[in-house]
């Protein structure tokens, strides 16, 4: 997994025109959605809440992030997969969650039914992230490996004594105070509380699901997650975000890691060549140099894996150049 930078605001006119139109899709259905919930809420319900989302919204987008963000391929395990394979993955998921509870078993969390008056006493099982559905921010486009089967699915775990929220009480000073993107959602039915943004839930319920979009510094996967040689895949330091992670994709699966190994030479003899050519006095036109950018930027399969071989290899030189040198005195 490696950090995927994407800012809106950065986009060519013509993609402006188009995310903007999409936006427009995005908030009519959010709406929709929310709508929906607190009519259900209202109704003091004796089931879970059920909704008939629109597929369509984010089948959309997942395919436009795909190619132009996520250089085709999945962005928890870095295999490559074409945009009819791909799921548009939800990193909080839309209509229900699940965790991984201490004893081993799955638990479903419960939230507080809101009343007349604010939350109730009632529990209910967690209805999802819905209000999240249609927000590009909860969307990871991601292979059918990662998000279904035995990969993440409802699954979201999260650090010690955190709560899965739904709707959170703000004072209104402290929303106005926010950047006009970052502002949540205020309910209709009961003003004074909001739909968090991905960022305000991610401070308050500490995810233990690292997002390969737009990492907070200190969640940057390549902090968590470190590739040796032959792509194997292990926590930095007993990272509790790089365990989960790697247990949740399953980047341990054996076809997997022989992938990564494989990119991991393709990476070797292309940046080698590269260095070859390139001339001491000209480092700025230096294809490793562009090379390693793109690495960087994650603009190939298994992109981490490489870059963390690159420095494996790079080590093992300098040990190498010790040696000799103690050897020469
Ligand atoms: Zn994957």
């Amino acid at each position: 997994m490696i950090a995927i930078h994407f800012d809106p605001a950065n986009l060519d006119q013509e993609q402006k025109n188009w995310w903007t139109e999409w936006q427009l899709k995005s908030t009519a259905a959010t709406d929709r959605v929310i709508d929906a919930f607190e009519g259900w809420m209202s109704g003091k319900p004796t089931k879970a809440f059920q909704f008939d989302f629109q597929n369509e919204v984010w089948k959309k987008l997942k395919d436009w992030l795909l190619e132009k963000i996520f250089h085709n391929k999945c962005a928890y395990c870095e295999r490559e997969i074409s945009g009819y394979y791909g799921d548009a993955e939800h990193y909080r998921p839309k209509g229900a969650v699940k965790f991984l509870a201490a004893d081993g078993t799955f638990g479903e969390p419960q939230f507080q039914l809101f009343g007349k008056d604010g939350p109730s006493q009632t529990l209910q099982p967690h209805p999802g992230y819905f209000w999240l559905a249609y927000d590009w921010r909860n969307l990871i486009p991601a292979c059918v490996y990662c998000n279904s089967g035995e990969g993440k699915n409802e699954r979201f775990d999260l650090g010690n004594g955190r709560i899965h929220l739904v709707l959170v009480a703000l004072g209104a000073d402290k929303v106005v105070a926010m950047a006009v993107e970052e502002r949540p959602r205020e309910s209709k039915k009961w003003p004074g509380y909001y739909y968090l943004t991905p960022q305000l839930l991610d401070g308050r319920e500490n995810p233990l699901l690292l997002n390969p979009l737009n990492p907070a510094p200190d969640r940057d996967p390549r902090k968590h997650i470190r590739f040796g040689v032959r792509g194997i895949a292990a926590s930095v330091s007993g990272s509790p975000y790089g365990k989960n992670c790697i247990e949740t994709f399953q980047l341990r699966n054996e076809k997997l890691r022989q992938k990564r190994q494989k990119a991991q030479e393709t990476f070797r003899s292309e940046y080698y060549d590269a260095l070859r050519r390139t001339n001491p006095e000209d480092m700025v036109h230096s294809e490793a140099l562009v090379l390693l950018d793109q690495y960087n930027k994650g603009e190939y399969p298994f992109s981490a894996a490489a870059l963390d071989y690159l420095d494996v290899m790079r080590r093992m030189e300098a040990v190498m150049l010790q040696q000799l040198a103690g050897e020469e005195t």
